[in-house]
């Protein structure tokens, strides 16, 4: 038996993948989008934060904690409370975070105890990981939401740290073997909403035969503002001056025409 490191866990989650899940956020990502909805999940560790928070008049000083480590016995107990809902609505289990494949080794005891269980399985990755990580949990996972965030490489290593080129090497190696990958595009006003990226992204999937069983469209909201806020960390998104540009409509409507099944949202 092994541990992780969680942020959280959700249960009756319907955006996913099938079904009425439970999600579990594994912490830590080797990736810093600009974008990102939980800034809490990008370090390995918990995170103790403080912050004042206002009561009418009064400011109370808050602590808390993000993230605990969690041996995977408990989890695994956690799960299985909802296996009855898994089983009437074809749900299961989905691991996202963070980047999952970081905790590679809990994470593949846990796919691999969800699987003995009859449990569906899922995985959420930014694909940002060693290939090798990936072989190691496709025995146990029956789909895979994949991110694809921008095709320009040298916008990608801008707005997220690193380079695409291991995310669509890894993608390409996915697809070649057949494995159930459903790919996730968030549209990010002033960053990837761009008429040429688009036109990347439609060519990338047609060139190379790339056509996912879904594709979604995941919208940018500004909900995790205040989690910034709380961890002191720069909002690089309010440094962005001109939001202008295409729309989730105007992704939707173009990467249907090439064939492949568009979603708007997880
Ligand atoms: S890959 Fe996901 S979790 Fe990691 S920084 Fe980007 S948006 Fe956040």
């Amino acid at each position: 038996m092994s541990s992780v490191t969680i942020f959280d866990i959700k249960r009756f989650a319907i955006h996913d993948g099938p079904g009425i899940r439970t999600t579990v956020f594994l912490k830590g990502c080797p990736m810093d989008c600009w974008w990102c909805h939980n800034p809490e999940s990008r370090k390995s560790e918990p995170e103790k934060v403080t912050y004042n928070r206002m009561l009418g008049d009064l400011k109370l000083e808050t602590k808390q904690v993000y993230g605990k480590k969690m041996d995977t016995d408990t989890l695994m107990e956690e799960i299985l409370k909802d296996k009855l809902f898994f089983e009437e609505s074809g749900g299961g289990v989905t691991f996202s975070g963070g980047e999952p494949l970081y905790q590679i080794e809990g994470l593949s005891e846990l796919l691999n105890r969800c699987k003995k269980q009859g449990l569906h399985t899922t995985i959420d990755t930014c694909g940002y990981a060693p290939w090798a990580s990936l072989e190691m949990v496709l025995p146990f996972t029956d789909l895979i939401l994949y991110d694809l965030k921008l095709m320009d490489s040298r916008s990608h290593k801008k707005f997220t740290g690193v380079k695409n080129d291991l995310i669509i090497h890894n993608l390409k190696k996915l697809m070649a073997q057949n494995a159930r990958v459903e790919l996730r595009i968030p549209v990010v006003p002033g960053i990837n909403n761009s008429a040429e990226e688009l036109t990347r992204f439609k060519a990338f999937l047609q060139e190379n035969s790339m056509i996912p069983h879904k594709l979604h469209l995941l919208p940018y909201h500004s909900i995790a503002d205040n989690k910034y806020e709380k961890l002191r960390a720069k909002n690089r998104m309010k440094d962005i001056g001109q939001k202008e540009g295409l729309t989730v409509h105007d992704f939707k409507c173009a990467l249907a025409t090439i064939g492949i099944d568009v979603e708007t949202g997880g």
